[in-house]
């Protein structure tokens, strides 16, 4: 069975349906008795979506620039 360093080396694998059968059994196994893990795979299977379908945003400059523009009262001046 893999231990949560496996989980976290092969997690790229298992996003990209390249794992062996035995290594998706293996980690699945794990999946089953570790939270931390299963909590691990769906963060990073949100953070791949969130960044494949980033790819529009990249190509609409006025929105980008509407975005900046709403929210710019977050950042804050420092003087450095
Ligand atoms: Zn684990």
């Amino acid at each position: 069975m893999f231990s949560c360093r496996d989980v976290n080396d092969k997690a790229d694998l298992l996003a990209g349906h390249k794992l062996s059968p035995l290594d998706r059994l293996q980690l699945h196994l794990h999946l089953l008795i570790c939270r931390n893990c299963r909590h691990f795979i769906n963060q990073f299977e949100q953070t791949r979506q969130i960044l494949s379908s980033r790819q529009w945003l990249q190509h609409d400059a006025d929105a980008e620039a509407e975005i900046i523009k709403k929210f710019s009262h977050f950042f804050v001046k420092r003087d450095i």
